[in-house]
């Protein structure tokens, strides 16, 4: 099968219903959890800078919630679809509750790439995205966040609009908000220091010392540069990160010797993570294809781009010495390959796990912004951490209890979780 053509919404059911089978869910709770409960589509007008009106298409999906107000990003992706933000509003719920924070799962996304878009053009849709929607969210009832290829600055225009429809200050309606308007410290690292807080305590139950480990990144937006980062700062070294060119429209895996410069990356980096090929030529690196990525002889591959990039076709390529796959990205493993990854025997730390350190701050932000009190960054770090490991540690029992892998033993307690939210206020 051609990966691309892999739909997300139907991984994201086909993982849910398998544990749902293993649990014996009741039929009411499986049939409410296993679709969202509201979705919107809608769309925005925008006046272009060269006078003309584009129409672009918005979405929000808000899945479950019973544990607390629907939470999740908003992506900005030309290739968006409805069922991916299905999907992806669907591991939100399970990723809050596998962390246990008071909060349910949404996702939002409009078809648009910003690579093509002035930054007046993209205020104008973060702006027609909360007109559309100003009386469906809220911090009481849905909290939308960054993903991929949005940051503060929309999170923050998104915000003022919002505060504009309803007449005054709700700072915890939208969290990624810059420092100094109501952001909290520590919130544009937290999804990738929390997929190395999760790697870092895999290793330490597998007995392997962080500072021996090599790694292999696909990706180089938010989350790949922090997990990159602070992977380094531990002593791993960081073989090979695969990104985007956008001259070339192509994505290359650059290698050098010695190991990844993250710092120098980060400098020659766009705003979404791409890197020039020529400059990354002139940094000493060698240009790989961009799929070399998966192929490198390290301990640890981090996917931290998009969804099905680990697939039935490549997992094969995957080096026999790899011990550990950190997901940084939502969905970025099929099931096909995950069974091919568990019957090899490499521990799988699954996306609503990994990567559940962003909504894990997300909440925090809430948090300091409901009692309007700010922590430093050490208070967030350290907590964070501590939800982090605390949520590793009982999804790595599960599975050792009830013999079964990372993922499904991360379904078991976030199901089990979310469905009892469901049965007590008596939905089914
Ligand atoms: N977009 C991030 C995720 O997929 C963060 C969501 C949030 O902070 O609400 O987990």
């Amino acid at each position: 099968m051609d990966h691309s053509s892999y739909n997300p919404f139907k991984i994201a059911q086909y993982q849910f219903d398998k544990v749902a089978d293993l649990l014996e869910l009741d039929e009411g709770v499986r049939k409410l959890l296993r679709q969202p409960m509201r979705e919107y589509h809608f769309t925005i007008p925008v006046r272009m800078d060269d006078g003309n009106v584009r129409v672009f298409n918005g979405f929000r999906v808000q899945h479950n919630d019973a544990r607390g107000p629907a939470k999740g990003g908003i992506r900005f992706h030309p290739m968006e679809t409805i069922d991916t933000v299905r999907a992806l509003s669907m591991w939100m719920t399970w990723k809050c509750a596998v962390v246990d924070i008071p909060l349910g799962g949404g996702k939002g996304g409009v078809i648009c790439d910003p690579h093509q878009l002035s930054m007046r053009e993209q205020e104008q849709i973060c702006r027609g995205w909360v007109r559309q929607l100003a009386k469906n969210i809220g911090p009481w009832s849905d909290v939308p966040a960054p993903d991929v290829m949005t940051n503060g600055q929309h999170m923050l225009w998104m915000l003022d609009e919002f505060e504009t429809i309803h007449g005054g200050r709700f700072p915890g309606f939208i969290t990624g908000k810059p420092l100094g308007s109501g952001g909290s410290q520590g919130r544009t690292e937290a999804t990738g220091f929390g997929v190395v807080y999760v790697i870092g305590a895999a290793l330490e139950e597998l007995g392997i010392n962080i500072e021996k480990t090599t790694a292999s990144i696909q990706g180089f937006g938010n989350v790949a540069q922090y997990a990159a980062r602070l992977y380094t700062q531990h002593g791993g070294k960081v073989v090979a990160i695969s990104c985007w060119d956008q001259t070339d429209m192509t994505s290359y895996t650059y290698r050098k010797k010695g190991g990844v410069n993250v710092i120098e990356l980060q400098e020659i980096a766009d705003k979404f993570g791409g890197i020039d090929k020529k400059l990354a030529a002139d940094l000493g690196y060698e240009q790989l294809p961009g799929d070399a990525w998966l192929q490198q002889e390290v301990d640890i591959l981090i996917p931290a781009a998009i969804e099905s990039q680990i697939h039935r076709g490549n997992v094969d390529l995957i080096s026999p010495k790899v011990k550990v796959i950190a997901e940084g990205a939502n969905g970025p493993t099929t099931p096909e390959a995950d069974e091919v990854l568990l019957q090899r025997g490499i521990l799988t730390l699954p996306d609503f796990l990994a990567n559940a350190g962003g909504v894990t701050c997300s909440y925090f932000e809430q948090v300091q912004c409901n009692s309007n009190y700010f922590w430093d960054k050490h208070e967030v770090l350290d907590k964070l951490e501590k939800y982090m490991t605390t949520a590793f540690t009982m999804v790595s029992e599960v599975s050792r209890r009830q013999k079964i892998g990372m993922r499904d033993a991360a379904y078991v307690i976030a199901i089990n979780r979310v469905a009892q939210a469901v049965q007590a206020r008596g939905w089914a």
